[in-house]
């Protein structure tokens, strides 16, 4: 059962041990990581509640013989190895221990090197000797992982001589080995002052005759009373019989007082009151094993053992393993009892729990399902008088061993495994950091990149538009010198004609002359233009506001621009919202809006066509609106109008004739009065264009 824990155990540990350094993902191991150190921790307190195990324990007595003897009839006359022990001259020798010799090689479960033929004597000081015990007519038998141990008949002073005969057969060879060996003196364990060995054994180099007594292997140590152990107190444990079997199991639960980390609960068979030798007296067939610890008010349980049941253990003390369980009660349920006389019997020598070396003091013990008066014999349950029997149980010697041994392996694997995730890690780290960097820099080298070339971009916008500026000033001053030098001729041209008119009567000649006339006038409006747009931009254009009649004013503007109307068969309608009205406006600023703005309608719209001029005024601002049904301005053209000599791409506009100054001019003086001017086209789906004049009144 023990076995079976430990495998459980195990078994839980391993399960969890599949982490592999190499096999975790990155990104996965600082959670690998923490696992693994979950589980150390865990391997750690494990191995903390189990026992010192000294190095030393592999090294046993050992002692080799060359080959086997290959009959039995041929044993030799001398034994071929000897063993003296001598406990002291006071000393009353009442047992002699041989504990087997733990195979070095493990996992063989059986007495390693045990003697097969073998006498043990005892020597007295006159010279004299008895043989107390042998195996020279047969083999001894293996006796596996239970010491043997050998009663002396009467305690007395002696030196214990053990002879060998015949050792264990291994191939053809023939080998000696013990463990330990121990004499008992008055219950308790008294170590022998002084081992002679033959010296055969020496020939061995790990071998010495001090390992039989070095007492490392923890084996050989019965609990002997301190007191000394009297028989009747080692008779008087705690013993009840049952008048009827008990439906149930019992409980015993131990009270330790306050929590305390547990490892080992040992059970020693108890002595029957009788005093004859029934070896594993009244111990129960089932122990089953739950700790109980306080949690707030209340109590938790959790179960430890779920059963012990490897029968009984004759002289043999039991040992189960708590596991470290840290609490503070632990209970037995026993059950399936012996029985003896015909009734059910439940007994036990001694119960102690320990951790390591302490054993913990029991300070109160409760029992349940057991007879009455059962309770008033609860002290003998730790009461250390069990009377020195060897407390062995090899094979969980062993299993701990083991285990112990894979969980120390189990350790440093994890070490490793975890080492080297660090080095993964760390190594990662320091290559994202790298790449981290490279983005960083290689973002860094692109957006320079990308702001020189904008910029490089931007200048050359700059300077494009700069240029554009600058032939733009140098038309703009090349047409205004012009306009000057062309200004007084032209202002002389049309009163000659007009008169020359006069004179030629109708006829061919005055239509020619007529044609001359409305040429110069377009070229002195052209002039005229030029130079206003050129005394706006140089600031020396001034707003004269005079009290006018507006409707009346704009009438007559309307008026002045019929004739070319009418010469294109074009209705020029002025329909204004107004009547007589009298503003403070200037009047050329006016005339040159608006005669643009018509002047252009006329242009655009077709033969026949029609051009609506409106008038409405909105709190402080009148609203002019020139409306034709002419083609319509592009999409493209149409952000573009309002700028200097810019023309319109649509055929209709490359198809008139025009300088671009018109509109230019229009934005200019609108914007000197503090106005604005908007264009909307097309206005229907025959197209037209519609513009919108806002000035403030005022
Ligand atoms: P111009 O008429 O001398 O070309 P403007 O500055 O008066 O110069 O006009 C600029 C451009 O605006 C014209 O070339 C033309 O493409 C467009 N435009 C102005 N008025 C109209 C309109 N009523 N209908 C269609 N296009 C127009």
């Amino acid at each position: 059962m023990v076995s079976l824990c430990v495998f459980a155990l195990t078994f839980s540990v391993s399960a969890k041990s599949s982490v592999s350094p190499g096999n975790v993902p990155v990104f996965g191991i600082p959670e690998a990581r923490r696992e693994l150190a979950a589980e150390a921790e865990k391997i750690r307190l494990e191995l903390a509640g189990l026992p010192d195990f000294s190095e030393t324990r592999q090294i046993d007595a050992y002692g080799f013989h060359g080959d086997y003897l290959p009959a039995l009839d041929s044993m030799p006359e001398d034994p071929r190895w000897t063993v003296e022990l001598s406990l002291g001259k006071s000393a009353r020798v009442e047992q002699v221990v041989l504990v087997p010799a733990i195979d070095p090689r493990q996992g063989q479960l059986r007495g390693y090197g045990f003697p097969r033929r073998f006498r043990v004597s005892m020597q007295f000081a006159n010279g004299s000797s008895e043989t107390v015990a042998e195996w020279m007519d047969e083999d001894c038998p293996d006796p596996a992982h239970v010491p043997l141990i050998i009663n002396l008949p009467t305690p007395r002073h002696a030196t214990i001589r053990i002879e060998v005969y015949r050792g264990a057969r291994e191939g053809d060879r023939e080998f000696f080995a013990l463990g330990e060996v121990f004499g008992v003196v008055e219950n308790e364990l008294w170590l022998a002052e002084v081992v002679e060995a033959s010296p055969e054994f020496e020939s061995r180099p790990y071998w010495s005759k001090d390992y039989l007594t070095d007492q490392k292997t923890g084996l050989g140590m019965p609990r002997g009373s301190a007191s000394g152990g009297q028989d009747d107190e080692a008779g008087r444990d705690f013993s009840v019989v049952f008048e009827r079997p008990p439906e149930d199991s019992c409980l015993i639960e131990f009270d330790l007082g306050s929590d305390n980390r547990m490892g080992w609960l040992t059970l020693f068979p108890a002595m029957p009151p009788s005093g004859s030798i029934v070896p594993g007296y009244g111990f129960p067939g089932k122990i089953e094993l739950v700790g109980v610890r306080k949690s707030g008010s209340s109590r938790r349980y959790k179960p430890i053992y779920p059963g012990w049941d490897a029968g009984n253990p004759g002289e043999n003390a039991v040992r189960l393993a708590l596991y470290a369980f840290d609490g503070r009660w632990l209970q037995l349920k026993v059950s399936d009892f012996a029985e003896h006389n015909g009734h059910k019997v439940f007994a036990l020598g001694e119960a102690s729990i320990s951790m390591k070396e302490k054993v913990y003091p029991v300070k109160a013990t409760r029992l349940k399902g057991f007879p009455d008066g059962a309770e008033q014999l609860v002290g003998f349950l730790s009461d250390r008088l069990v009377g020195g029997r060897p407390e062995l149980q090899m094979m969980e010697w062993f299993e701990m061993i083991e285990r112990q041994n894979w969980l120390k392996g189990r350790l440093s694997e994890i070490m490793l495994a975890d080492t080297a995730m660090e080095g993964r890690w760390s190594h990662a780290k320091k290559r994202g950091m790298l790449s981290l960097a490279t983005v960083i820099l290689l973002g860094l080298a692109v957006w320079l990149i990308r702001r020189q070339v904008n910029l490089q971009r931007l200048r050359l916008r700059l300077a494009e538009e700069q240029h554009h500026t600058e032939i733009e000033q140098i038309k703009l001053r090349f047409f205004t010198l012009i306009s000057h030098e062309l200004r007084t001729p032209l202002t002389v041209i049309p009163a000659p004609i007009e008169r020359a008119m006069k004179e030629v009567g109708a006829g061919k000649l005055r239509d020619y002359l007529g044609v001359a006339l409305k040429n110069v006038h377009e070229l002195q409006q052209l002039v005229e233009q030029i130079l206003d747009l050129r005394r706006i931009q140089d600031g020396k254009m001034r707003i004269t506001l005079v009290e006018i009649e507006l409707v009346e004013h704009l009438r007559s503007i309307i008026d002045s621009m019929r004739p070319l109307a009418e010469r294109k068969g074009i209705v020029l309608a002025f329909e204004p919202a107004e009547e007589c009205m009298s503003v403070r406006m200037d009047p050329r600023a006016l005339k040159r809006i608006l005669g643009n703005l018509i002047g252009n309608a006329i242009k655009f719209a077709p033969s026949d066509g029609r051009v609506e001029v409106g008038l409405s005024v909105v709190r402080h601002a009148m609203m002019l609106s020139v409306e034709d049904n002419g083609p319509g301005i592009g999409t493209d053209d149409l952000s573009h109008i309002f700028d200097q000599h810019y023309r319109g791409h649509s055929p209709s506009a490359t198809q008139t004739h025009g300088s671009g100054i018109g509109l230019a001019l229009v934005n200019e003086v609108v914007g000197l009065l503090g106005g604005r001017v908007q264009v909307e086209s097309p206005i229907t789906d025959g197209r037209g264009s519609r513009f919108r004049v806002e000035l403030p009144l005022g």
